[in-house]
């Protein structure tokens, strides 16, 4: 069931709290733009870094690639984007609104949003047309149709074109990959839902190139990778499923399609595409730009044009599943307590370090040990207000452990830990804290 006021509540959090900000908010903001502040940027780079590691490190198969966003015009033509990369747009003449005409039955009419766009009476949509979602800017001086240029809508584009660069300078073979993470802009009809759906975003895709038959074997490989790397993330297993791509959803050149989907607040949704695109992409490639793109099988001693497995995520889609899987509320005390339960190893601040009271040189041993552990971590050091409240701060900020200074550890040399989810404490020695914490906010 779509619960609005937790999703409301998220996007204060996050403002408060400095996870997300809405772009040139001081103007009124921009239309679904979105910025990350500080607890932000370090969470959704943290998500970012963690699928580059699954994908890129730990693999010997797959290779990085950072594409520029700009690229020749003729790309987006031979993708089929200038054509095709386009959804149906309904107007109300009497509101002003625009619509997916294929998401009518999701969106609410503004002038009464109990009533589907169309069920008011005051209602007068137009008929659908189709609508362009590229952004066209120009390059160079001139803005005339010779100099048009698009940001691109997604990374994938930038992989293809550069697969024989990567191919032959990596001395890759078939079966490789191709992983890059980068910004995309879509033009959105009806953006929304916060950083769910928004115009400018970062992707982080894929394209697995295999020998034609050996497709569909990799295909299912790449799905259990995905829906692993997922559950791994700290995401709640009953929240994540899958959708495969009926035939009339399926694009027409795609062999087979699933999306990975989670359950928001608002419904279920796609948070990740898997995709066997076939030949499409570099026959496509091949075709307008007169290159051959085939791959040269030394060990058959055959050419072909390797198939494609993509795997597509985006980041800031990720970030917000993260948040709304993390986000609880608990009665504590006859109060409420907000926590944002992360994996440690994605959370933005690993430890606070606290001292009970500012002074019996609590503040000093616990700057010692705020430097100390800053040098590996990114830690919070606070000393304002009781302690009860600091811990409370820490719990809506994801920080899983807090380390309290009092007036034992100048005695025996031991701290508090108080762990975020139990809130259960232990007493390690100051000297363990850095074993303590490396054993769990590192990486797994
Ligand atoms: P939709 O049908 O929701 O518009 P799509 O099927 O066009 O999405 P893809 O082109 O497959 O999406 O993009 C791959 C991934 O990129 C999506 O799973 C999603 O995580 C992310 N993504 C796509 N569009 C947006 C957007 N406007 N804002 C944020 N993330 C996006």
């Amino acid at each position: 069931m779509a619960d609005q006021t937790l999703m409301e509540k998220l996007v204060s959090l996050c403002k408060r709290r400095g996870f997300v900000f809405q772009s040139s908010e001081i103007y009124g903001g921009l239309g679904s733009v979105w910025d990350y502040g500080p607890l932000g940027v370090a969470l959704k780079k943290n998500i970012k870094e963690r699928w580059w590691r699954a994908m890129v490190h730990a693999r010997d198969d797959i290779e990085g690639l950072d594409a520029a966003i700009l690229m020749h015009p003729r790309v987006w033509e031979a993708s089929g984007h200038v054509s095709g990369f386009t959804d149906p747009l309904v107007d109300c003449r009497a509101c002003k609104a625009r619509f997916r005409a294929d998401q009518l039955d999701l969106a609410r009419c503004p002038e009464k949003p109990s009533l589907k766009p169309g069920a008011h009476t005051k209602c007068d949509l137009t008929e659908p047309r189709m609508f362009n979602l590229m952004f066209k800017t120009f390059m160079g001086p001139l803005e005339e149709t010779a100099a048009a240029v698009y940001l691109r809508p997604e990374t994938a584009q930038g992989i293809y074109v550069n697969y024989l660069n990567v191919l032959q300078s990596s001395r890759q073979r078939i079966p490789f990959g191709i992983a890059q993470i980068g910004k995309a802009f879509r033009n959105e009809i009806t953006p929304g839902n916060f950083i769910f759906r928004t115009r400018e975003f970062e992707q982080m895709e894929m394209q697995f190139f295999v020998k034609p038959g050996a497709d569909a074997d990799w295909f299912e490989q790449w799905r259990g990778f995905r829906m692993a790397w997922h559950h791994h993330l700290g995401l709640r297993p009953e929240k994540l499923r899958w959708h495969q791509h009926a035939a009339n959803e399926l694009a027409h050149y795609a062999r087979a399609a699933y999306d990975i989907e989670y359950e928001f607040p608002f419904g279920w949704q796609e948070i990740e595409g898997i995709h066997n695109r076939g030949d499409f992409d570099l026959g496509r490639h091949q075709e307008h730009s007169g290159k051959k793109l085939e791959y040269f099988d030394q060990a058959e001693n055959t050419r072909y044009l390797p198939y494609i497995i993509e795997t597509s995520a985006g980041a800031d889609r990720v970030t917000l599943t993260v948040l709304a899987d993390a986000y609880r509320e608990e009665q504590v005390e006859g109060e409420v307590r907000v926590v944002l339960g992360f994996n440690p190893a994605i959370a933005p601040i690993k430890a606070a370090v606290l001292p009970l009271v500012k002074k019996d040189g609590m503040p000093e041993v616990a700057t010692a040990l705020y430097h100390e552990l800053r040098k590996r971590w990114p830690c919070f050091y606070d000393d304002a207000g009781a302690i009860g409240r600091r811990y409370r701060r820490m719990d809506e900020a994801g920080t899983p452990f807090c380390i309290t200074i009092d007036g034992q550890t100048s005695t025996d040399r031991t701290v508090t830990v108080r762990h975020r989810d139990s809130m259960l404490q232990e007493r390690p020695s100051i000297d363990q804290l850095t074993d303590f914490l490396a054993e769990r906010v590192s990486e797994g």
